[in-house]
């Protein structure tokens, strides 16, 4: 059976972008391979960047409750913190021992990064405790964005060196991408749906502000006014009719964009109705969790139990293969 790893940043603000783009692939993946779905909120990958101590602990909750909200099953995958294992940051530090600093500092997400932030050492070794995480639970497949895709290059560079020079005990973990994952435009219309660049449509936002910000979101320029036809071919909002509205929706803003027969604010409006019949089911089950923290956090209590059995016949297997002194060696039964 395959074993599919995804790391999920803590934050519990999700975006309709991750929800499309992600965490509904993820959904579908749990469906079929059931606990082998691990799906871990990468704690020490977060501070890479400087970060704030008081609210690390529960942007980790948060990021659990979010995701289980949008449609986690931890009854039926596994989800846990990678602090909560630690066996991560050991795997990480093998592997760091074992790759040439070349690599790293080639990565075009280090590049990027480092315009942005004060260098840490962490911030260049990002890579190396990713391939940790994927290859302590011998992941063979990683669903990933395109910009992650180097990454899991590298990861299989560091399985195969490893491989070849101790023995072979990882798999070479390949990179899947959702091909039928929706591309979110930002509220924006320039470019995608970021929270770095401000343009989203949170998943646990209220319908207020959820309305705040589309009412202002730019439409086709040419309908300056309310009798100018329009073209939703170019226009953000109608490529959120295509992911959220019914078909008869989304044919009579087509049309009726095109001879002006309907204003810019009541096709966003129309667009509210199938935008929060998406988001209400999913708002409704975080309040749920929200009140009840304890399903939260058993989850996670569960899922570290899980991929601690894992890791640590991992790592044995691992300690071996380097030739370390095994402590349980020291005084024989
Ligand atoms: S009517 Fe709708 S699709 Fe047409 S320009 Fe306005 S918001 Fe966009």
């Amino acid at each position: 059976m395959k074993t599919v790893f995804s790391g999920i940043q803590p934050t519990g603000e999700i975006h309709i972008g991750n929800y499309l783009g992600a965490i509904r692939n993820w959904v579908r993946i749990g469906d079929q391979i059931g606990q082998n779905a691990i799906f871990c909120i990468v704690d020490y990958h977060a501070i890479t960047i400087p970060h704030a101590r008081e609210d690390l602990a529960r942007l980790t909750f948060d990021a659990a409750l979010a995701n289980m909200a949008a449609g986690l099953d931890p009854n039926k995958i596994t989800l846990f913190a990678q602090s909560h294992v630690p066996e991560h940051m050991e795997l990480s530090w093998i592997f760091t021992t074992q790759t040439p600093l070349g690599n790293l500092e080639g990565m075009t997400q280090f590049k990027d990064k480092s315009e942005q932030h004060s260098v840490l050492a962490g911030l260049l070794m990002y890579p190396v405790l990713q391939a940790a995480d994927i290859l302590l639970y011998k992941a063979d497949t990683v669903p990933v964005g395109e910009d992650q895709v180097q990454h899991i290059e590298l990861t299989r560079e560091v399985a195969r060196r490893f491989n070849a020079r101790f023995a072979p005990i990882f798999p070479e973990p390949k990179a899947s991408i959702d091909q039928s994952a929706a591309r979110v435009p930002g509220l924006d219309g320039a470019g995608k749906m970021s929270k770095s660049k401000n343009n989203t449509i949170g998943v646990l936002e209220d319908q207020k502000t959820i309305w705040e910000n589309l009412r202002v979101a730019p439409t086709d320029p040419a309908r300056v006014r309310r009798s100018d036809p329009g073209n939703p071919d170019i226009c953000t909002i109608f490529t959120y009719h295509k992911l959220f509205s019914d078909l008869e929706t989304l044919q009579m803003v087509n049309t009726e964009c095109r001879v002006a027969g309907i204003g810019c604010v009541d096709c966003k409006k129309k667009l509210m109705e199938g935008l929060m019949g998406t988001l209400e089911p999913i708002q409704e089950r975080a309040a749920h969790l929200r009140s009840h923290p304890s399903e939260v956090t058993d989850a996670l209590v569960s899922g570290a139990e899980r991929c601690s059995k894992i890791a640590k016949e991992t790592m044995l297997e691992v300690r071996e293969a380097i030739g370390l002194l095994p402590r349980n060696s020291l005084r024989p039964a």
